[in-house]
């Protein structure tokens, strides 16, 4: 590592640190180290960094605000980039509306509310960056990220910066060709929205997030819905009928609020987690026949 660091230093990449524990980078905080954490404060040095890592041969990962993230135990061999304040610009034009890729899906609510804007007001408390709601094409309350999105920008890991159209992203249920063709790092997101009515879009927003904070447990780490709804039905409403709310593995639970979150209740490790997971997975499918599939996404060593 010490020659991918003097490197990194050559290239006038500032933000660097060895070991990083990723436990401080995700909702669920908990995960390993990342061999290398590197967060490039803007483009220009994003492109450095990716050049650092290709001559290096390293392996790499990118991520947000890390609330779709298990990373395991062992943590994560090579870089981790998490994009810095270089990417956290937002500029409305009209109706359409270009944010970094490190902006806040919250904020970016917020500030398109203001702007008397309607089309995001679904997103409202989802606590991901927009370049991680992009690859996972995140949703609620009945539409998604690929409703309003026009295009995006992206580095691809060769070098190679290309803007991705709304149908090159081929978009389904929580997942991208950013996950399956499309290797690279989204820096910037284009929203076409349209004109509405600012206190209508301000209570959708409020009502949306009464209803999160009703229905999901807030006050604990955790990452979300952790199953993928199978065609036709709720991950949540399997899992509570297979009666697994507040199953417990460590410190790993079950939310009794909603079933298809697991909460962290302190001191849960990702084996934790993993553990229940594979419980919940052989449960529902003894029960229901049905095989849940994570949403969240597992990575890392174990
Ligand atoms: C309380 C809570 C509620 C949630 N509610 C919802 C919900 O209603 N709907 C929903 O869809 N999700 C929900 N989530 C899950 C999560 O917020 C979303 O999946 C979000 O889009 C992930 O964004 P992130 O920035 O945290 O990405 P991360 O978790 O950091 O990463 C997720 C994936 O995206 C990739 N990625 C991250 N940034 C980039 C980038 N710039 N370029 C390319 N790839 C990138 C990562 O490599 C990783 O594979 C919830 C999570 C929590 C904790």
């Amino acid at each position: 590592m010490k020659e991918v660091v003097r490197d990194l230093e050559l290239a006038g990449v500032q933000n660097v640190t060895l070991n990083e524990p990723l436990s401080r980078h995700t909702t669920w905080k908990v995960g390993g180290p990342a061999d290398i954490f590197i967060s490039p404060r803007n483009k220009a040095e994003l492109e450095r960094t990716m050049a650092v890592v290709r001559k290096h041969g390293l392996p790499w990962r990118v991520i947000g605000r890390g609330s779709n993230l298990l990373v395991r135990d062992g943590g994560i061999r090579g870089a981790v980039i998490k994009l810095g304040a270089g990417f956290d610009d937002l500029k409305v034009e009209g109706t359409r509306v270009i944010v970094g890729g490190g902006y806040s899906v919250i904020r970016l609510t917020s500030m398109v509310a203001k702007h008397g804007l309607t089309g995001l007001e679904f997103a409202g408390g989802i606590p991901g960056n927009v370049g991680g709601a992009v690859y996972m094409n995140a949703g609620a309350h009945g539409s998604e990220i690929s409703r309003v999105l026009e295009s995006a920008e992206v580095l691809l890991e060769t070098g190679e910066w290309i803007t991705l159209t709304n149908e090159q992203l081929e978009f389904q249920y929580r997942t991208s060709s950013l996950q399956t063709k499309y290797r690279g790092i989204v820096t910037e997101a284009v929203f076409q929205l349209q004109y509405g009515d600012r206190k209508e879009i301000a209570s959708i927003l409020a009502r949306n997030k009464d209803r999160r904070r009703k229905t999901q447990p807030l006050q604990y780490p955790c990452a979300g819905s952790v199953f993928r709804n199978p065609p036709g039905d709720h991950a949540g409403r399997l899992i509570e009928a297979s009666g697994l709310k507040g199953y417990r593995v460590g410190d790993a639970e079950v939310s009794t609020l909603h079933a298809n979150f697991i909460i962290n209740r302190g001191q849960a490790t990702a084996k934790d987690v993993l553990t229940l997971i594979h419980h919940i997975i052989r449960t529902v499918e003894e029960k229901f026949g049905t095989t849940l599939e994570p949403e969240v996404q597992v990575v890392g060593e174990g």
